[in-house]
């Protein structure tokens, strides 16, 4: 959901899979962030913290 929501497109699926079979979402354009937080307030499971 953080992916789709980033309006700057910095947040991708990691390239390897966790233990449970999935991927997980990478921050990899920090210095494209600007830190609006959307990615934050989409996330169901409050796993983003926003300090920019
Ligand atoms: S805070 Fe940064 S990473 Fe999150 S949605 Fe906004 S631009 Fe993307």
């Amino acid at each position: 959901m953080c992916i789709k929501a980033c309006p700057k497109k910095c947040i991708s699926f990691s390239k390897q899979f966790n233990r449970a079979g999935y991927c997980w979402a990478v921050l990899e354009k920090e210095d494209t962030c600007i830190g609006c937080g959307f990615c934050y307030m989409v996330c169901p499971d409050v796993c983003i913290e926003v300090y920019k």
